[in-house]
C-alpha cells in the first residue's frame, strides 16, 4: 500500500530515509528551509519543498496534516526540532517521528508528543553490535 510520507530537515539522516522509502515505491515529501539541501535532496523524493517546519502557517501551506507519517529529521537545531514536532501534532499529523541527538533531546520530544523518537547513533551501535553477534557473520 502507497503512503504519504514528509520528510523534515534534508541532511544525510533525512535524505538517506526519504530515498529509501521512495525506492520501496512510497510517496515522499521533502522539506527543508535550506534551498541548496533542498536541491541535493531532489532524487530521493517525490517532491521537494523550502519551508521553516517552525513556522505554523508554512506547515499548514504545504497541508502537513494529510500525511500520514511525518518525520522530523533535524538534529542540530534543538529548538526548532521540538517546535516542529509541537506544531505537527497541533496540526493534528497521527504519526509522528523525530530524531534525537541526546536523551534529554529525546525526553522533551516524548513530552510534546512524538509517537517514535529515534536515536541514530545509538540505534545503529545496537544494530551493528547484533549483527556482529549473529551467527550468519563470519571473520570479525
Ligand atoms: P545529518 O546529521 O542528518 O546530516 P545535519 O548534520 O545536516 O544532519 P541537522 O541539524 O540535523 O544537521 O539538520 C538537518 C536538516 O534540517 C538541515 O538540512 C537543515 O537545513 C534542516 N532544518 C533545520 N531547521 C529547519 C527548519 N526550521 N525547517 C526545515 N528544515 C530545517
Amino acid at each position: 500500500m502507497v503512503k504519504q510520507y514528509a520528510v523534515i530537515g534534508l541532511g544525510r539522516f533525512g535524505t538517506s530515509l526519504a530515498g529509501n522509502l521512495l525506492q520501496a515505491g512510497q510517496e515522499v515529501l521533502g522539506v527543508d528551509v535550506n534551498e541548496e539541501r533542498v536541491e541535493d535532496a531532489q532524487s530521493a523524493v517525490t517532491h521537494a519543498v523550502i519551508a521553516d517546519s517552525t513556522d505554523p502557517e508554512a506547515l499548514k501551506s504545504i497541508g502537513i496534516r494529510n500525511f500520514d507519517t511525518v518525520i522530523v529529521a533535524i538534529g542540530n537545531d534543538i529548538q526548532a526540532s521540538i517546535l516542529t514536532v509541537l506544531l505537527l501534532k497541533e496540526e493534528g499529523v497521527k504519526k509522528v517521528i523525530a530524531k534525537a541527538l541526546n536523551k534529554p533531546h529525546g525526553q522533551v520530544l516524548d513530552k510534546v508528543g512524538a509517537d517514535w523518537v529515534i536515536f541514530p547513533e545509538r540505534d545503529m551501535g545496537e544494530r551493528v553490535a547484533h549483527m556482529l553477534l549473529s551467527p550468519n557473520v563470519l571473520n570479525f
